[in-house]
């Protein structure tokens, strides 16, 4: 029997797992807590558009062996809520089954992959394993007309980030007579539909600055090595299609009971348990939880890490008798990296403009390469910054 038991190594995964075990200090009690992922790694997936996405990782076992979290490296494949249990299946094909007392299931979110002719052909930057084969493709891809075309299909948060970076990716990489070009391909009539007109003009500037070709109101109907044909009927080579759009919550949330919304994330309440299965938790990519009044949070890790730190508190709290803590994260902004043209910075739902250019782009440095990543190797301050009061770490204070 597990006191409390989280399935999901990502951030959510992992800041559930070290607030509950910064309750279990707080409070001097003996609970097992136990992590159960299928890799040894917290992806650090906000970086994946970048180049080098192997190095986008840090070992799970130098954040929970410190704070005394058990850590299993298996795959979930059953949960049963009303009697309790879990079972997970290791890389050997293993079996193990749980029982807990308290459940948080974190299993993050996935790349909804189209069913076109082809689609084995698309690449993604959704995982290590895609952006690194991505990679590999943009370095190897058999020479012809198309060789330093890249089409990106979607021009939301993720397709932009792809897009604008992949032109200086390209550059690097190509040689002085070749011509890389990049092209933006969106179904709706405006680049990044759901960020809405705030932050548009900066974008659209952006990526007339870098010379990045925008098709809008089109999709791609099919893919083949060095070719892909528009829903218009129209073709273009093109050695790379990278697929960004559309992202849903793990299938995991399928098998609580409860209501889901679109993106397949469980309904929560303001303690982010789920009604229906009350000791289930739910935080990350799998929660339809509210950050403010009518707005649900984002599948983003800006909501993905105080969710955990809700989430492992709560459970604990709810073992122990003690007040749960209501979700309330810090408010919203919204930072989009624009490759050599800097980023631009948002704040409020509405996303109005903060900043620009390099001053935004000093803003997402920050925050991707030092203020996501947790600290290493030091208990003390692993559970120090559990706690769902402290925001993300200052930026300079990475290990
Ligand atoms: C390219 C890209 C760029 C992004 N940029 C930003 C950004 O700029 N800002 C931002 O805030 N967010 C960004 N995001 C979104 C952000 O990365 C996610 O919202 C965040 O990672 C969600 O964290 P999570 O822990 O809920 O899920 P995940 O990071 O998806 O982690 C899920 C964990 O669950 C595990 N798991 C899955 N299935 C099972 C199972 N059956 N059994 C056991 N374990 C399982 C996985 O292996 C993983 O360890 C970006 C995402 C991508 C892909």
């Amino acid at each position: 029997m597990e006191d409390v038991l989280v399935i999901g190594g990502g951030f959510a995964g992992v800041w559930s797992a070290a607030a509950a075990a910064r309750m279990r200090t707080d409070n001097d009690v003996d609970l097992s807590i136990t992590l159960v992922a299928p890799g040894d790694d917290l992806v650090i997936r906000p970086r994946l558009y970048e180049a080098d996405p192997h190095l986008m990782r840090v070992p799970l076992d130098r954040i929970l062996g410190p704070i005394g979290v058990h850590r299993v490296a298996a795959t979930v494949s059953t949960i049963d809520t009303v009697h309790r249990a879990v079972t997970a299946v290791d890389a050997d094909g293993r079996s193990t089954k749980w029982q807990y007392r308290r459940l948080i299931l974190a299993a993050g979110s996935r790349l909804r992959r189209p069913a076109l002719p082809g689609a084995e052909h698309l690449h993604s930057v959704d995982t290590v394993e895609a952006a690194v084969a991505l990679e590999e493709h943009l370095r190897t891809c058999p020479p012809g007309p198309g060789r330093w075309t890249v089409v990106v299909v979607g021009a939301g948060f993720t397709g932009l980030e792809v897009a604008t970076e992949m032109v200086g990716r390209l550059a690097e990489m190509s040689g002085p007579a070749d011509r890389p070009r990049v092209v933006l391909v969106e179904r709706a009539d405006a680049v990044g539909p759901e960020l809405g007109p705030g932050p548009r003009p900066a974008i659209t500037e952006a990526l007339d600055r870098l010379g990045v070709e925008v098709r809008l109101g089109q999709s791609i109907a099919s893919v083949e090595p060095g070719r892909v044909r528009f829903a218009d009927g129209t073709e273009l080579a093109a050695g790379t299609v990278v697929w960004t759009a559309g992202v849903q919550a793990s299938p995991l949330t399928a098998q609580i009971p409860g209501w889901r919304d679109r993106l397949d994330r469980l309904r929560v309440d303001e303690h982010l348990r789920v009604a229906e299965a009350p000791e289930v938790f739910a935080a990350g990519d799998t929660a339809a939880a509210e950050a403010d009044p009518g707005h649900l949070v984002l599948q983003s890790c800006q909501h993905a890490i105080p969710l955990g730190k809700y989430a492992g508190h709560n459970a604990v709290a709810d073992l122990l008798g003690l007040p749960l803590a209501e979700f309330s994260p810090a408010p919203y902004a919204c930072c989009v990296d624009l490759g050599a043209a800097g980023a631009v910075l948002t704040s409020g739902w509405d996303r109005m403009i903060e900043s620009t250019g390099e001053k935004a782009k000093a803003r997402k440095m920050a925050t991707n390469r030092e203020r996501i990543y947790p600290p290493l190797d030091d208990a003390d301050e692993i559970l120090r910054v559990a706690d769902y009061r402290v925001g993300v770490r200052p930026a300079g204070a990475r290990i």
